[in-house]
């Protein structure tokens, strides 16, 4: 018998960060600003229209690139947001989340030795993922803005150096991944840097790949801008996206991705040896969601709700001594660790679940290469005003503690 049956391609992934934090939070109690999704309910007609989609019996396998009523409405919210006149029948595919769209799309697109592109810090399916498809990651560093709280929002953003990225690009880059908003960061890349990337795939005939599930949670004036819809781009870009995050139901796992004939066969090819299909039920109440909810203001009320937790964690984070960077977009914020004497973000994240009583992820885990990483800690404000309220008041223990400590 050998040691392990695990294949090699397993052995270095550990266990996601996610998993690791909400475990520990579960075990001290901790209120969980860590792992990623609402602590309050979807919305009740998305619900109700679930409920009414099992009772009427949808409930065998849907046709494996999806539910025809749920491409047609993903293809309405693209026509009407202005973006592209898609087809649903050859340009959209229905996955199990965003994560199986990713995985279908790396499988579908790269080659074994192929590299792939992506920022640091990344989402950390993204690695794994590339691996998994037998490519190869190339980094390339977000800087985190100097300073903060500068009046102009924008000159406050993440950035990457232009040289950087065009360096990462080699007669091997096969793909790029393109996350925007952002997680961890909370940025939203400008057209101009869109742009710039734009440009480096056409002169290396490089793939695009976005993630985009964060895409309507953008504020104040920032304006979210698809790589897909730029000059020449549609031919070159898969969108994917997920209505877990949009829809407040991150447990449905439904998710799709958009893109020229060519790329969505390609990522069909891969899909239908992966899921096949996912839950046909979930599909139809989707797309009862994405047909009414510009109707019923749904989007407006989204972003103003997510505004004010935004807004309300920034202060509580701010009164516990923990100056936050600016947010453009997502539910997540990065608050500086550098003043509470920690040497690590993975040290202040464990103390803080086990002894303060709030969870929060160390970015670290979203980076390959760990040198001079900036101290942070990212909290989800994806949370009731009450839960945000209840951790501040934990917060403010911080102090105390961090003094008993001698930080
Ligand atoms: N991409 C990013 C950037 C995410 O934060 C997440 C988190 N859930 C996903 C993809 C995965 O989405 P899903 O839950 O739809 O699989
Ligand atoms: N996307 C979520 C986050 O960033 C987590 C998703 C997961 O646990 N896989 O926190």
């Amino acid at each position: 018998m050998r040691d392990t049956y695990a294949a090699e391609r397993v052995h270095g992934f550990g266990t996601t960060i996610f998993s690791e934090i909400t475990t520990l939070a579960i075990q001290h109690g901790a209120i969980n600003l860590g792992q990623g999704f609402p602590d309050f309910a979807g919305p009740e007609w998305v619900k109700q229209a679930a409920a009414d989609a099992i009772a009427a019996d949808l409930n065998q396998y849907a046709p494996g690139i999806g539910l025809p009523r749920l491409r047609n409405a993903i293809a309405v919210h693209w026509a009407r947001n202005g973006w592209r006149e898609i087809d649903p029948d050859r340009e959209v595919t229905i996955t199990s989340g965003a994560t199986e769209a990713l995985f279908g799309a790396l499988m579908a697109l790269v080659n074994p030795g192929d590299e792939v592109i992506c920022f640091e810090p990344f989402y950390d399916a993204y690695v794994p993922d590339i691996t998994m498809a037998g490519g190869v990651p190339r980094f390339v560093r977000l800087y985190p803005p100097v300073g903060g709280g500068v009046a102009d929002a924008r000159a406050a953003s993440w950035r990457f150096d232009h040289d950087e990225l065009a360096a990462a690009f080699t007669q091997r880059t096969r793909a790029i991944i393109v996350n925007t908003p952002h997680n961890p960061t909370g940025k939203v890349f400008t057209r101009a840097e869109l742009e710039y990337i734009a440009r480096l795939c056409q002169e290396h005939d490089v793939v695009a790949i976005t993630d985009e599930v964060y895409d309507q949670m953008v504020y104040d004036d920032v304006e979210h801008v698809l790589l897909a819809t730029l000059p020449d781009m549609w031919k070159r870009t898969l969108t994917i996206n997920s209505s877990g995050k949009t829809f407040s139901l991150t447990g449905w796992k439904i998710g799709y991705a958009i893109g020229a004939p060519h790329l969505t066969w390609a990522l069909r090819q891969a899909h239908q040896w992966i899921t096949f299909a996912t839950a046909t039920p979930l599909q139809a109440a989707l797309a009862v969601g994405l047909e009414t909810a510009p109707e019923r203001g749904y989007y407006a009320e989204l972003r103003a709700d997510y505004r004010e937790r935004r807004n309300l964690l920034t202060q509580v984070l701010g009164d516990a001594g923990l100056p936050t960077l600016p947010v453009e977009g997502s539910y997540f914020i990065m608050a500086d660790i550098s003043n509470t004497g920690f040497a690590s973000d993975a040290e202040f994240c464990l103390w803080l679940t086990r002894e303060i009583g709030v969870a929060a992820i160390p970015p670290s885990s979203f980076y390959a290469d760990h040198t001079d990483l900036p101290l942070l800690a990212r909290f989800c404000f994806a949370k009731r005003l009450e839960t945000l309220q209840a951790a501040s008041e934990r917060l403010k223990r911080l102090g105390d503690a961090s003094r008993v400590l001698g930080c």
